[in-house]
């Protein structure tokens, strides 16, 4: 079920609970910031989650609250996973979706990074 953009933020949620150790998970990168990992089920060849550590439900959460350091720390950082994934070159594409029409599944903040094949036209 997508999230409700109104909730508050879940500490049972499953990547809050992936970053509390109590669930596994394949790591590309951590630092004071993020934890990035590769998604459980794939939707291109290489894709990536980069989540913020603080817990924050969604991108409207996060753009709102977070300190300006959070958000330098977090936008570098993705940056900085698409390099180690080597993508930059041959280029990615990022997206995070937000609330109950956005389609999203799981209420902690996180941007998806998608590469490896050529992507095509964005959907909506
Ligand atoms: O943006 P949305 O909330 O829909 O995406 C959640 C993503 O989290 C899905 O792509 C799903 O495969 C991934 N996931 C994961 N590991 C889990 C649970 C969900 O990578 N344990």
């Amino acid at each position: 079920m997508a999230v409700k953009e109104s909730l508050p933020y879940d500490p049972q949620n499953v990547f809050a609970r992936i970053l509390r150790g109590e669930l596994p998970c394949n790591k590309v990168y951590e630092n004071d910031y993020v934890l990035a990992f590769h998604d459980i089920a794939p939707k291109a060849p290489i894709h990536v989650l980069v989540i913020p550590k603080a817990p924050y439900v969604s991108f409207a959460d996060f753009s709102q609250n977070a300190s300006e350091a959070e958000i330098t720390g977090f936008t570098r950082a993705v940056g900085q996973v698409a390099r180690i994934l080597q993508v930059d070159g041959p280029g990615y594409r990022l997206l995070s979706n937000i609330g109950e029409e956005g389609g999203q599944e799981v209420p902690h903040f996180h941007v998806h990074i998608f590469a490896g094949r050529a992507l095509g036209p964005m959907l909506p």
